[in-house]
């Protein structure tokens, strides 16, 4: 099928309700992805290191305000985490976790990422690492690039201005200009710099959301982690009673827009969102299908994963076998993440890429550019 990927066309697309119509999208851009990049998934083994945040978005269930446990990882801890993606194969991790400013917090980034990347792999390459720790001063984007980090991923979370000043504070802390501002950083700096938004959300339109996917072309991102809204109990947003789109609605726009950023950039890199599972239980295998390439088994040390609660994870975390104990092991049902994939691995519709870094067609392509 031919579509037609101008605003208009994204917008029509974005709200065609019509099954056929769905089902061909997320079909073809499975097929674009593979005759762009192969079916190839790239792991990514995610290490939430803390949910303590200075910001407070209206949306978020570990903003500043809200009363939840806290904590932050040890040293020790995250770098067990990593040994363990290391001896899996994963190829790489991502640092994720609120976002912290103190010279204490930074200097640890610092510390564990050289310290990550001693990690020994056997013949894989050092571990790639993805951080994802928020809005931060030039200098610091650049000493934790210098201490080996070469991707970073800083969600705008929604293109257009005035969502943003709805769904967040009006304050200095939460700026839409300074969140371009960094995201431009992070290129000057070096880094491969993703982006994303929500899906779904109160007070979004289609229009709103064809234009995220705009952004994301016009801005050049190498990788996008993007996924539904899910509301968590108790935020300001989901206080306030505005509407969004039903659950189902919520997934499908999910997966329509993975398979329309892969229509319109063929080449990068696109994340299968955990919040895609939140809404069905095979949420992220069929992202895949619908065009993404990168998954990311959480590792976080099991009775700490439950506290890092964005959004409400109670339908994925009730599975776990590992929640809940306090023998400090890590959650398997991500560190076999598979499991459920088993048919489309067998016909080789998905293929794991173990032991890689697995950064963008489109990134190394920029790499070689810049070379030149
Ligand atoms: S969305 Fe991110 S920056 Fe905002 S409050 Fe939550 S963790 Fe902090």
């Amino acid at each position: 099928m031919n579509y037609n990927l101008d605003r208009e066309g994204l917008v029509e697309a974005l709200e065609c309700k019509d099954p056929a119509f769905n089902k061909a999208l997320l079909e073809d851009a499975y097929k674009v992805k593979v005759a762009s990049i192969g079916p190839v998934v790239y792991l990514r083994g995610l290490i939430e290191i803390s949910n303590i945040c200075s910001k407070n978005c209206l949306y978020c269930g570990i903003r500043r305000d809200i009363h939840c446990p806290r904590y932050e990882l040890t040293d020790e801890q995250v770098l067990q985490a990593a040994a363990m993606a290391a001896q899996r194969r994963f190829g790489s991790v991502v640092i994720q976790g609120g976002e912290r400013k103190d010279k204490a917090f930074v200097a640890k980034i610092t510390r564990l990422v050289k310290a990550i990347k001693a990690i020994d792999t056997g013949d894989d390459p050092p571990l790639g690492i993805t951080l994802s720790l928020g809005e931060q001063p030039r200098e610091v984007y650049d000493e934790w690039f210098d201490a080996g980090a070469h991707r970073y991923l800083l969600r705008i979370e929604t293109s257009n201005p005035d969502l943003y000043r709805k769904i967040h504070p009006n304050d200095d802390n939460h700026s839409y200009d300074r969140r371009l501002k960094a995201l431009e950083d992070l290129k000057a700096a070096g880094y491969q710099a993703g982006t994303g938004a929500m899906i779904g959300m109160p007070y979004q339109t289609a229009a709103d959301m064809a234009d995220d996917l705009l952004f994301y072309k016009s801005f050049g991102a190498p990788m996008i982690g993007m996924g539904p809204y899910n509301p968590h109990p108790d935020t300001p947003l989901t206080h306030s009673g505005a509407q969004f789109p039903s659950d189902d609605e919520r997934f499908m726009l999910g997966l329509k827009m993975i398979a329309l950023l892969r229509l319109l950039m063929p080449d990068i890199n696109i994340a299968a969102a955990t919040a895609l599972e939140v809404l069905n239980p095979r949420g992220r295998e069929l992202g895949i299908m619908a065009g993404a390439n990168v998954f990311m088994p959480n590792i976080t040390p099991s009775e700490e994963m439950v506290k890092y609660n964005l959004y409400d994870r109670k339908t994925i975390l009730k599975d776990c076998p590992s929640v809940g104990k306090d023998d400090n092991h890590i959650c398997k049902n991500c560190v076999f993440p598979f499991c459920s994939m088993g048919e489309n691995m067998r016909e080789g519709k998905i293929v794991v890429g173990y032991g890689q870094w697995g950064d963008s067609k489109a990134a190394l392509r920029e790499k070689s550019l810049k070379k030149l």
